[in-house]
């Protein structure tokens, strides 16, 4: 009788014990929001210290990077397509332990801690910590035409849609690194005009380099772009204004490329955490912990600056050594001091 008591007892032990560590385990240590350069390079971190690291991948799994066509500027690497930048990115994720959920994070509660995400299907996850790396859109010109043909002759994806204008005429609006990128992504366009609304470029001196070879580019300087025009289905042409001498004319073409910069992916945090009075997320001084304690952000959506491959991976890095930190003050164990 004393033996079985003592038998039941042991028993019970191990149940609470064991329900102990599947209660714990029920609590993520470390959640990163988007698969991006930032996301992943946060999780890299975050996974070799020795924390369960999950990746909820978002709408568009490698992020931006995937449609770069060569990146240049990221150091120790040679120039590399960003979507195979993105391949080594998760690789090195995996194989330092970290996990990748496909979906996204639809709403979010960080007044209490744990935190608690709820993702699509309404799915909920327990996070002790969680780093904010959504990256950000392409902005739209807002003018009229854009909407009704966006999808019909109007993209901001050249790599996407750029195959369709082969021997056609392409205008593309902007001019940053992002309208010369698309200019390099639709090949076989019969002529490619970039309208720049100021008299230069802001695109980097090796971008602009990089299309000077290009018979089938040229560059429109002091062009604002007023309405794109179609005939109901297809787009065909522009209606333009000369900045210097205001005259207004028609421009044809058969497709338009917008892209003039982008917006942080911050809306749906903007009732949980404190944005930046431009909409990017408001980070402390040299820190990325963000308004709340436990909730960092790194990358595109927290940078209205540098916006660079190699910009974000530093903070990302830098978001993951503090969430450690952060889980370590906390007394949450790593994987390795918790059994
Ligand atoms: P940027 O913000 O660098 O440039 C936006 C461009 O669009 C500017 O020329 C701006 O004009 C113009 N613009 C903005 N609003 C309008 C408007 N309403 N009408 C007409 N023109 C407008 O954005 P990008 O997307 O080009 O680049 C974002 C970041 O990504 C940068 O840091 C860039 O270096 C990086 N990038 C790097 C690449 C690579 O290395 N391969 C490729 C693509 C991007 P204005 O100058 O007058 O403000």
């Amino acid at each position: 009788m004393k033996n079985y008591l003592l038998l039941v007892a042991v028993i019970f032990i191990n149940i609470l014990s064991a329900h102990a560590a599947v209660q714990e385990q029920a609590v993520i240590p470390i959640v990163v929001i988007g698969s991006g350069p930032a996301g992943l390079t946060a999780a890299i971190q975050a996974a070799r210290l020795g924390y369960e690291t999950l990746i909820v991948a978002g709408p568009k799994p490698g992020g931006q990077l995937t449609g770069a066509s060569a990146v240049e500027n990221v150091p120790a690497v040679d120039v590399l397509p960003g979507i195979d930048i993105i391949k080594k990115m998760e690789e090195q994720a995996r194989s330092a332990g970290a996990e990748f959920l496909e979906g996204s994070v639809t709403d979010m509660d960080f007044s209490s801690w744990p935190f608690v995400l709820t993702l699509d299907f309404d799915k909920k996850i327990q996070a002790y910590s969680v780093i904010i790396a959504t990256g950000s859109a392409p902005r739209r010109l807002g003018i009229p035409g854009e909407s009704h043909y966006w999808g019909m002759g109007v993209s901001s994806c050249a790599v996407c849609d750029g195959f369709l204008y082969t021997d056609k005429k392409v205008a593309i609006i902007g001019g940053g690194d992002s309208a010369i990128e698309h200019a390099l992504n639709i090949p076989y366009a019969q002529h490619i005009t970039i309208f720049v609304r100021k008299s230069r470029m802001r695109a980097m001196h090796h971008m602009q380099e990089r299309i000077r070879g290009y018979d089938n580019v040229s560059i429109e300087y002091n062009k604002e772009v007023l309405k794109i025009i179609g005939d109901g289905q297809n787009v065909t042409g522009l209606e333009i204004k000369d900045g210097a001498t205001g005259d207004i004319s028609f421009f044809p073409c058969d497709g338009v490329f917008v892209a003039i910069g982008h917006n942080p992916n911050s809306e749906l945090f903007k009732d949980h955490i404190q944005l930046a009075h431009d909409g990017y997320i408001y980070l402390g001084t040299r820190s990325q912990q963000t308004s709340v304690p436990g909730v960092f952000a790194a990358g595109d959506v927290a940078d209205s600056k540098f916006r660079q491959v190699s910009t974000a991976t530093g903070t990302a890095a830098q978001a993951g050594f503090e969430a450690v930190e952060f889980l370590r003050k906390n007394h949450i164990l790593d994987k390795a001091h918790r059994q």
